[in-house]
């Protein structure tokens, strides 16, 4: 079936930066799991998937306004260490995890202290022209309670 509002499709993917380097795979893993139609993926990526099938290979480059935003200053904060999550140790240049009021926020950690941390709330791909080298593995309905939920269930995705 043609990916559509409402399929799950299972896929795996490459992601490289615009000079080439490769910053995510999934291969060696578990393809990964989204509801099409839903935001789940980066808008660039999820036009581009529109009416592929199980088989389909492509690539497509990905503008930041379609990605990840636009890098913005003033993005700098200072948050308790603790609320930092992803690591024991935190480092200049990781990146980390933040609750926030709007969910989950992955944020880049710019200098750590023994108690404050500050970390930059740009996404840590914010700005960059994302390449995806894709291939679809799987397609299908998405199930009712995947839909009241607004994400796929199962094998790369949400395990709940
Ligand atoms: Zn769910």
């Amino acid at each position: 079936m043609e990916i559509a509002k409402d399929c799950v499709v299972q896929f795996h993917y490459s992601l490289k930066n615009s000079n080439g380097v490769e910053l995510e795979t999934s291969h060696g893993g578990s393809p990964m799991a989204y509801l099409h139609g839903h935001n789940n993926v980066i808008p660039g990526l999820e036009e581009a998937m529109a009416g592929r099938n199980a088989g389909d290979t492509f690539s497509v480059t990905v503008p930041p306004e379609k990605g990840y935003g636009e890098f913005r200053e003033g993005m700098l904060q200072r948050v308790p260490v603790k609320h930092l999550q992803g690591a024991k140790r935190w480092r200049p240049g990781m990146v980390a995890q933040v609750s926030t009021d709007k969910g989950p926020r992955a944020v880049r950690v710019v200098k750590v202290g023994r108690f404050m941390a500050e970390v930059d709330f740009n996404h840590p791909l914010a700005g960059q022209e994302l390449t995806f080298d894709v291939e679809v593995v799987a397609v299908r309905a998405a199930r009712s309670d995947e839909i009241a939920h607004g994400h796929a269930h199962g094998e790369g995705g949400h395990q709940h």
